[in-house]
């Protein structure tokens, strides 16, 4: 058979999918002949079909790495319900089952093997590979092997290693990091070189970006959830653990299920979390970025950020959690110009030498250039990954309310002058609340004991809000005119490019931060709303919901495993009457039709019987 048919009858029958998306189909009918690849998608783009359709169609099993071993078992559980014969080896497992595994596979009675990294590189692991007969490897989260990434596993350095010993079998490299750099790095270190790269967009048109000035952040983050995701699963991330801590209480006070999640947890309490988090509905887990690499979740409906990510790869990777499902996602961040004058300190303060930390400081004007950014936040986000969209989006907040822009010369040369000032005239350096309380005028104890009151830019900044300075502040770091001192507590200094907006040489346009409250209907959904589902189905669909938690909570795995939401609306929407017209519907395979097409017609009937 020729392999196109043999790849589509396996997408058919196993998976019941139609047809496949994007790239799959090259890349599939590449790996389906023996060729390697490596394959860049962003979460939700498709990629386990990648490796899972050649496993199926090539003989012997598809060994697949993967750092997660914390997500190992709901792999394996959910190609079990496709009727996939699937297995994994990792350190979680008793030897007994270990050898059965080992069993199944020397009997070539396994599709698909996943094996930790370490485990893999052991001699046993080796030699029992060299026994069976291997369909290819997928190095799955390949960006571990970059050692600039903050998912660097040393591991992943050794898999260059299979390549030598096992020459003939294909090998498949997959991450959702996007930059250029990164990919050159993985075809490096695995030694890819004859790979064949593929590349998809990275856009994620059903995410709604979003960036927010941070007042008052926990309000701000409370109307979000009530007022956009009641009901929603999302993650909320936090830079510190005592933050994740914090705001985990707060929210759980204000009556919202939510879970911490960071490295400073017991591991049985991070493993209970997070099961909770992929099995129950609706639940919201805080979170450090210990938190979500290789999360499958196709329902997160929102990722929100309370402080600001450290880089524009962090801030997409995580971002990319949302929505994978395809349906109406947020991503939604809160920065302010606290968290600028943080960061900037960190990077200063850190360990690594002078080219590190111009490399984190470049990482963070990117991220900064993004939160400030007047034009569409889509677009500038795809540019930043050397992609182009040709039109603004429309599904990200300055498209969907244009922020205004205004000419702030002349108050930030009230700004930089009363810095100026104090550290010429008086050898001081103060931070953000105390410059601005000079500005406005504002006789503070410690502008009294100070003799600030009698300096010359004293009360000449009545114009601008204390918010509204904050925001020049912020904006002003961001554009380099202004830095953080290095020995201060977040004091602020002058830079070289002060000079030239000081002198009037410089026009600075910027962004004006006004109540941005979106009134956009699709935003304001109600629990659990499906978007665009008729009253109708969206009845139907909720029975459905509360057949499949039954049976997911009986199998013990998560709903989505069962099927997906996307595929429970489809069958809302066709309200199949027999089964041959079920197996119609994306997402129902051969298997899934036998074990659960009968009580799925039940459930549709006997609603249709009470209405
Ligand atoms: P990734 O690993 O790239 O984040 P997944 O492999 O988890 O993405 O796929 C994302 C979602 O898209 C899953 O729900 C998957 O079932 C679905 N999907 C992938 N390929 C297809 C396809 N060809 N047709 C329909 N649904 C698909
Ligand atoms: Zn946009």
């Amino acid at each position: 058979m020729h392999t196109d048919s043999r790849a589509a009858e396996v997408l058919a029958r196993v998976f019941g999918y139609e047809s496949f998306r994007g790239d799959q189909q090259a890349i599939v009918d590449h790996v389906i002949s023996g060729g390697d690849a490596l394959v860049l998608m962003p979460t939700g783009g498709g990629k386990s079909l990648c490796y899972q359709v050649p496993a199926l169609v090539r003989a012997g099993t598809g060994v697949v790495v993967s750092p997660l071993i914390a997500l190992m078992q709901d792999q394996v559980d959910a190609l079990t319900e496709l009727g996939v014969r699937a297995a994994f080896l990792n350190s979680t497992q008793d030897w007994q089952d270990a050898r059965e595994v080992e069993q199944s596979f020397l009997t070539g009675q396994l599709d698909l093997l996943y094996v930790a990294p370490e485990r893999l590189l052991t001699e046993r692991c080796l030699a029992l590979l060299d026994r069976g007969r291997i369909a290819l490897f997928a190095i799955d989260e390949a960006h571990c092997v970059s050692q600039w990434g903050h998912d660097f596993r040393p591991e992943y350095l050794g898999l260059s290693m299979l390549h030598e010993r096992w020459p003939d079998v294909p090998r498949i490299a997959l991450t959702a990091t996007a930059t250029d750099a990164t990919r050159r790095e993985i075809a490096e270190r695995l030694s890819l070189n004859d790979a064949r790269h593929f590349v998809a967009s990275f856009d994620r048109p059903n995410v709604r970006y979003h960036i927010v000035e941070k007042q008052d952040v926990r309000r701000q983050l409370l109307d979000l959830l009530r007022q956009e995701h009641p009901g929603d699963a999302g993650v909320i991330y936090c830079l510190s653990r005592n933050k994740v801590e914090e705001t985990a209480d707060f929210l759980c006070a204000k009556g919202i299920t939510a879970l911490p999640y960071h490295a400073g947890l017991g591991t049985e309490v991070r493993a209970r979390n997070q099961s909770r988090f992929l099995r129950e509905d609706g639940i919201v887990m805080v979170a450090t970025i210990a938190f979500g690499m290789g999360i499958d979740k196709p329902d997160v409906r929102f990722v929100a950020h309370i402080d600001m990510p450290k880089s524009v790869e962090g801030y997409y990777q995580e971002t990319g959690r949302a929505g994978r499902d395809g349906l109406p996602a947020t991503a939604w961040l809160a920065y302010g110009l606290q968290d600028v004058v943080q960061q900037r300190r960190m990077i200063d303060e850190s360990q690594g030498d002078d080219a590190f930390r111009r490399r984190m400081g470049s990482a963070l004007d990117a991220m900064l250039g993004l939160c400030e950014t007047v034009s569409c936040r889509r677009q500038r986000l795809l540019q930043y990954f050397g992609q182009t969209l040709t039109h603004a989006c429309g599904n990200c907040d300055n498209c969907l309310t244009p922020p205004q822009s205004w000419d702030g010369t002349v108050a930030a040369q009230k700004m930089l002058s009363a810095i100026y000032r104090l550290w010429k005239e008086r050898g001081q350096r103060y931070g953000a609340g105390h410059l601005i309380d000079i500005l406005r005028g504002k006789k503070t104890p410690r502008v009294i004991e100070n003799g600030h009151d009698t300096l010359s830019v004293f009360g000449i900044g009545l114009e601008l809000s204390e918010q509204g300075w904050r925001s020049l502040l912020r904006q002003l770091l961001a554009q380099g005119l202004l830095a953080v001192d290095h020995e201060g507590y977040g004091t602020l200094a002058l830079t070289n490019e002060s000079r030239a907006v000081l002198k009037g040489e410089r026009t600075l346009i910027l962004r004006r931060e006004t109540d941005r409250k979106e009134k956009n209907s699709t935003t304001n959904r109600g629990k659990n709303l499906q978007p665009d589902l008729p009253v109708g189905a969206q009845a139907i669909f909720e029975a459905l919901r509360q057949w499949r938690a039954d049976i997911a909570r009986d199998h013990g795995v998560p709903a989505y495993v069962i099927f997906q939401n996307a595929t429970l609306r489809e069958i809302a929407l066709a309200r199949p009457d027999s089964l041959s017209a079920l197996a119609h519907v994306n997402g129902v395979g051969v298997k899934k039709l036998e074990s659960y097409g009968k009580s799925i017609l039940e459930c549709i009937a006997e609603f249709e019987a009470a209405t």
